[in-house]
């Protein structure tokens, strides 16, 4: 071989260029990407060496300094594939992606029911939804019995009172009781105010467990109690001293079988749970936290979003959301114990941890507040070049002033396109003992906020942004009580 015939190839093997398609994305266990089946779609991914150049199926792809790409293009049903050209100076590569359509999901379990309706069933306190297909808006404790009236693709209506009515998943509930007598609505005599050592408790006597929806109001300075199957005959309640947090507790009769109970507070709420005990009812009031100056006296619990087999998003150039949370976490609890606050971090390596795991870590730990950090990405089908940037998840009303002050800190900090925030029934911030929010801070995806989230400053400002957003709520909640 000749000197020169050896530098081509040498040059050949150097510069062909490497195109690394991150999505369509292969899920674990797959062979092939399954994506929705959508008109449009995007396509993200990375390119070495820099300065080359890409074409995805005909149409040339803007490559970033980084190597990464990310285009929105219609989807190619008939031949379900990208066709990728990248080339590097006289260097071409082509690179070809398979997708095929998503699976219908399979109906969830259960054949129809035998038997006769109504039927006693047990629940396992899977949450009930309005409809088979509806939001959960009951979160009923395990071993709860109710009588299920009817049946329809895989779920059981549960009537609560006259003309209200639940569902639950047939496969998350037990059918095989004995035959059981549908109860009567149970008698509530009287409902007991009691004084606790952090707060103070309402405990409603009943000698069976009932479903109950519990419902906060925004202004946070009430709550109310719908006990399904229960009539009243209440004609006591006692509030002895050192409860006046509790201020006053009124009821009615809402329907055949449905008690509602009015809780007015003296101060707003901070946080409360709910939970069957063996004669009754106990919703405990959490009392706010004594804070000092800056978050001394505040428990928080810093959770990390995925983790071991979950990677959650990625970004055009691989790097992992499970990674960044992690990292960022970690920062945030160093940041927020500097300032004094004592602070659990739900999960500390990368390992999988549930999410029902990491909301019971926060409650055994006693926390005040509870911040879970998670980076976002797009469904199938939405154009990427739209408005997105940060946003900020609750679910409960107590937990709103939580979300507003620590999005504003990050869009500030940060400057990415502020999205507002959300309510939404996420598992993490479902939990009603602490104010919990979920932060979307960045979009992983998107080449410019991947790169961002990778800088070395990053989780540091994220961290300081977060921090500020937690001062601010707590002691702007904290004066609004008047200490
Ligand atoms: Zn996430």
């Amino acid at each position: 071989m000749t000197t020169l015939g050896f530098l081509v190839i040498w040059v050949a093997v150097q510069t062909a260029p490497i195109v690394d398609v991150v999505y369509p994305r292969i899920a674990p266990g797959d062979t092939i990407p399954y994506i929705n089946k959508v008109d449009s779609n995007f396509v993200f991914g990375s390119v070495q060496p820099a300065g080359s150049r890409l074409w995805i199926n005909g149409i040339e792809a803007r490559l970033n300094s980084n190597g990464s790409f990310l285009v929105f293009q219609p989807v190619d049903w008939v031949g379900k594939r990208y066709s990728l050209v990248a080339t590097a100076g006289l260097d071409t590569t082509l690179h070809e992606v398979r997708f095929t359509t998503k699976p219908l999901p399979t109906p969830a379990g259960a054949s129809s029911p035998t038997g006769e309706f109504p039927r006693m069933i047990e629940l396992s306190g899977q949450p009930l939804r309005t409809d088979p297909r509806g939001t959960y808006f009951i979160f009923p404790t395990a071993g709860t019995r109710a009588l299920a009236s009817g049946y329809s693709a895989g779920y059981y209506r549960l009537d609560l009172t006259t003309g209200r009515s639940a569902w639950v998943e047939g496969r998350t509930i037990r059918t095989d009781l004995a035959k059981a007598l549908p109860p009567d609505p149970v008698a509530i005599w009287k409902i007991e105010v009691e004084k606790e050592s952090n707060g103070v408790s309402l405990f409603i006597p009943v000698d069976r467990k009932l479903l109950v929806r519990l419902a906060d109001d925004s202004d946070g300075d009430r709550i109310l109690i719908e006990l399904f199957g229960a009539v009243s005959h209440i004609d006591k309640v006692s509030y002895p001293p050192g409860t006046e947090f509790i201020e006053e507790v009124t009821w009615a009769q809402t329907g055949d079988a449905c008690i509602e109970i009015d809780v007015r507070l003296a101060g707003q709420l901070w946080g409360y749970s709910g939970r069957w005990e063996e004669k009754g009812y106990r919703l405990k009031f959490r009392s706010s936290p004594a804070v000092g100056r800056r978050l001394e006296g505040l428990r928080i619990a810093v959770d990390p979003g995925h983790g071991g087999q979950q990677d959650g998003a990625i970004g055009p150039t691989r790097l992992k959301e499970k990674s960044a949370n992690l990292v960022c976490a970690k920062v945030l609890v160093e940041r927020l114990e500097k300032s004094g606050a004592t602070v659990l971090l739900t999960l500390d390596h990368d390992s999988a941890l549930g999410l029902p795991e990491r909301t019971a870590l926060a409650e055994q730990f006693n926390a005040d507040l509870f911040v879970s950090l998670h980076h976002n990405a797009l469904p199938d089908g939405v154009n990427p070049f739209g408005d997105f940037g940060t946003g900020t998840y609750f679910y409960r009303p107590q937990s709103r002033e939580l979300a507003l002050a620590v999005q504003r800190e990050v869009v500030r900090e940060l400057g990415l396109y502020d999205e507002g925030i959300y309510y939404n029934d996420l598992a993490v911030v479902r939990p009603t003992a602490q104010p919990a929010i979920l932060l979307e801070t960045a979009y992983l995806m998107l080449p410019d906020q991947e790169m961002l989230i990778g800088r070395e400053d990053y989780p540091d400002r994220l961290a300081r942004a977060v921090e500020k957003g937690i001062t601010s709520f707590v002691h702007e909640r904290l004066i609004h009580r008047g200490r």
